[in-house]
């Protein structure tokens, strides 16, 4: 079973996230910030990492930044209501850039896509 790590300092969002993926047939494990996010890729070794950019102690440019040191390979979403960092180079370093939506199947389908390739 692939393995998601959900990065989200918001309760309600990430559970609504770690549903929405078991539902899908994916391991999920959870992070509430930074700090925590890199400890469990560090631990956990997931098949895809999801990025909050907005997080308290370790916000989610950081992580990825500093996962991105270790990892080129790891696919990495950062998944964020706000779009302007599309913006900021440091967050290219991600292999793709979600906006918020209430609307998960964007979401659903680039982590699929992103783990198992595009889908013929
Ligand atoms: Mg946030």
């Amino acid at each position: 079973m692939k393995k998601v790590l959900v990065v989200e300092d918001e309760t309600t969002i990430r559970n609504l996230y770690k549903e929405e993926l078991i539902d899908e047939g994916y391991e999920v494990i959870t992070a509430a910030d930074g700090v925590e996010g890199y400890e469990l890729f560090k631990k956990e070794q997931p098949d895809l990492i999801t990025i909050d950019l907005k997080m308290p102690n370790m916000n989610g440019i950081e992580l990825l930044d500093k996962i991105r040191r270790e990892d080129k390979i790891i696919p990495i979403i950062i998944y964020s209501a706000y779009g302007e960092f599309t913006q900021n180079f440091s967050t290219w370093a991600a292999d793709e850039y979600l906006v918020k939506s209430s609307d998960l199947s964007e979401f659903k389908a680039k982590v699929k896509e992103l783990i198992f390739g595009k889908q013929h």
